[in-house]
């Protein structure tokens, strides 16, 4: 096109690419085009009998997914909307919560909850391996008195890759023989990973739309537990539209406002494609391409690994090439990938150069991690092709940007996608 060119006849760097945008972020993630034409139709009053089998057979479908047979509440709202309902619906002001840190997630949900007027105790983490177990069980044993009232986790902390194994919190919690509800955040596990709310013992599941699920951003949700349910009879914090005693006692359960019926529909389309691929197979999926991400991001950094730590403060000094951001093998998540650049070269200009020149839309480091990490996102609606697509995209742009690799990390994607 002329205008995508100079007076030279030169590729101008911020003509708008061609082509469809390969996106690769965790969160909002692709929305399948099935999602996308089912929400394509006409509006239906949120009471109509029909809108309400839609809304009955979704409250039953994400039940499915989070594997609950207890309650569900669903928000016209980001995840936020659930967090802070989790929070407020079921704890009061004065209260001690343990926070169990993983990154910026998990201090976001803490900020919340210090607004709200909760007491939060942290177990800190190095956010390249996460919290131990052990250091839970002391705080809890510690506390005789059990004033903690609850046990609040990230399952899997999008800004860093680390995803922690809820059956082990969960075994923590037993150990120190402490009756604390168990609050996870599955927000980007969830239709990604496995995640069993009753079979772990989880008394309040968040979830949200825009990641595994693969929906427009806007709709959240809190499985809820009876022993939560009853703790929520109890809690002070004011809440108006986030109350389950105003929510709850119907069929499906009301929001209190106008329910957002398009994303509804979108919701139902969503469920039949997760039930027609299988969740066993949705999760075989996300981590054979998790797999291949990751063989790329250690093949590109020549099998580097650094012992230089991260938290809250950023990231210390001494990464000498690309490497994971995540430390903890066992611990490496299926949803997305943090890779960590050299020092001296800037995450977000290579983002900035997949975007501008190749259409190719990546995740930036979040806080403290901003400019040194960028997040490969491989939630939701993807396959090999987009994949590899993406990766081969991502070493074309560190070659154009001049950061230091070895050459052929598709190559070992291709090789990690063919052993799986
Ligand atoms: N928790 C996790 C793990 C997340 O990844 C996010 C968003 O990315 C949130 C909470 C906040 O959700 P939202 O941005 O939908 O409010």
């Amino acid at each position: 096109m002329q205008d995508d060119k100079n007076a030279q006849g030169v590729f101008r760097v911020n003509a708008k690419p061609r082509g469809r945008q390969f996106f690769q972020n965790p969160g909002p993630t692709n929305i399948p085009d099935r999602v996308l034409r089912a929400m394509d139709r006409a509006v239906l009053d949120f009471l109509s009998e029909e809108f309400l089998a839609i809304h009955r057979a979704c409250h039953a479908g994400v039940k499915r997914v989070l594997k609950t047979q207890q309650q569900l509440f669903m928000y016209a709202a980001s995840g936020h909307g659930a967090w802070e309902a989790a929070l407020s619906n079921v704890l009061s002001p004065g209260d001690r919560v343990l926070m169990l840190e993983s990154g910026y997630f998990s201090d976001s949900w803490t900020q919340m909850a210090n607004h709200l007027g909760l007491q939060v105790e942290t177990v800190p983490a190095e956010w390249r391996h996460g919290v131990g177990l052990d250091a839970v069980i002391e705080k809890l044993t510690a506390d005789a008195a059990h004033a903690i009232k609850a046990v609040l986790v990230v399952h899997n902390e999008t800004a860093t890759g680390l995803t922690l194994s809820v059956p082990e919190v969960r075994r923590a919690i037993d150990e120190a023989r402490h009756p604390a509800l168990l609050f996870v955040d599955t927000i980007s596990s969830l239709g990604c990973m496995d995640f069993r709310m009753d079979a772990w013992g989880v008394d309040i599941a968040v979830g949200g739309s825009q990641k595994g699920l693969m929906l427009p951003t806007g709709m959240s949700f809190t499985g809820v537990s009876a022993k939560a349910v009853a703790a929520s009879a109890e809690g002070k914090t004011r809440r108006h539209y986030w109350d389950w005693r105003e929510m709850g006692g119907r069929d499906p359960q009301r929001f209190l406002g106008t329910t957002p019926v398009h994303l509804f529909f979108g919701l139902e389309e969503a469920l039949k494609l997760l039930d027609e691929e299988g969740l066993d197979a949705v999760f075989a999926r996300h981590h054979r391409l998790a797999a291949a991400t990751r063989a790329a991001v250690v093949h590109w950094g020549g099998n580097a690994r650094s012992n230089v730590k991260a938290d809250a403060k950023g990231i210390s000094k001494g990464v000498k090439a690309i490497e994971l951001f995540c430390a903890d093998d066992a611990r490496l998540s299926n949803s997305v990938t943090a890779v960590m650049l050299p020092e001296g070269h800037d995450a977000d200009a290579v983002r900035r150069t997949a975007l501008n020149r190749f259409n190719l839309s990546l995740g930036g480091g979040l806080g403290t991690l901003g400019g040194r990490v960028f997040r490969i996102g491989h939630m939701g609606d993807l396959n090999e092709p987009m994949l590899l697509g993406a990766l081969a995209t991502v070493e074309l742009t560190f070659k154009t940007c001049g950061v230091p690799h070895q050459a052929g990390g598709v190559e070992a994607a291709i090789q990690a996608l063919a052993a799986n």
